[in-house]
């Protein structure tokens, strides 16, 4: 039996998915659902009149801006190696660099495969 995932050959295992996989479908789908719960409490409250502009993962989450060298850095996390990390010339910058990294998925569950 091959992952449907990857195609990696799963042995005598039951799951349809490696390992790998079967971590990035949960993220992804811990993503959606809090994108759509978001997105429904945001149609609600519009009905009451109360318009909120989604708010963007840097705004969303406890982040911290600092300045790194030359370079302004927006961290999420203890430090760099097990936290998300965006980089740039100023703060809006690694901010918005900060949010590119927060959506990809993909970038994130690598970088925990390499780190863990
Ligand atoms: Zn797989």
């Amino acid at each position: 039996m091959k992952c449907k995932g990857c195609g990696a050959e799963l042995g005598s295992s039951m799951s349809a998915y490696c390992p790998d996989c079967h971590k990035q479908a949960a993220l992804r789908n811990l993503h959606e659902a809090r994108e759509k719960a978001v997105a429904g409490a945001m149609k609600t409250l519009r009905r009451y009149g109360i318009d909120l502009r989604p708010a963007r993962p840097s705004d969303r989450y406890d982040v911290r801006v600092s300045i790194d060298g030359d370079m302004w850095c927006c961290l999420y996390g203890e430090n760099l190696q097990d936290g998300l990390a965006g980089f740039g010339a100023t703060p809006g910058a690694a901010c918005r660099a900060f949010d590119h990294a927060w959506d990809n998925e993909a970038e994130l569950a690598a970088r925990e495969k390499v780190d863990g």
